[in-house]
Parts: C-alpha cells; structure tokens; sequence
C-alpha cells in the first residue's frame, strides 16, 4: 500500500513533502486557493501564520535569509489578481 504524497511543508527545512522543492510548490498553491476560494482573507491569514513559523525556523538554518524573499514567496502569489 502506498500513501499519496501530499504537497505539505517538511518542517524546519520548508520543502515541499512531495517535490522537494521550497514550499509552496505549484500543487500547493492551487490546493489552497481552491481551498480557499470563497474566503481570500482567511488564505492570507494563514499563509502569513506559515511565514512567521517559517521565518524563525529558516533564519535558524541559514542567518543570511532574505524575509522579503520569504514574503514574496509565502504571501504575494495569493493576492488577489486584479
Ligand atoms: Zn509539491
């Protein structure tokens, strides 16, 4: 029996659990805007929970990391298109 891999986070390193590349990948996102498509303040609430856990733990690993980056790549895509 195999377990579908789900596209989650892998905590402290923030990749994704199926791709293993950084969290979110492209699946990610379009799971969470479809789970949240009639609530896009809800989604920005709970990305922005993620970043600050992900801040922390990843300024832990590696001190030199970018927390405008991280905003970009946690918040921005989710921001409402036009
Ligand atoms: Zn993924």
């Amino acid at each position: 029996m195999s377990r579908r891999r789900e596209h989650v986070p892998t905590r402290p390193t923030w990749r994704c659990r199926a791709c293993g590349i950084a969290w979110p990948c492209s699946a990610a996102k379009l799971r969470l805007l479809g789970e949240y498509r009639h609530d896009q303040a809800a989604l920005t609430v709970y990305l922005a929970t993620l970043l600050a856990e992900a801040a922390e733990q990843l300024a832990r690993l590696d001190p030199g990391v970018d927390p405008a980056g991280l905003a970009d790549r946690f918040i921005t895509w989710a921001r409402a298109r036009g």
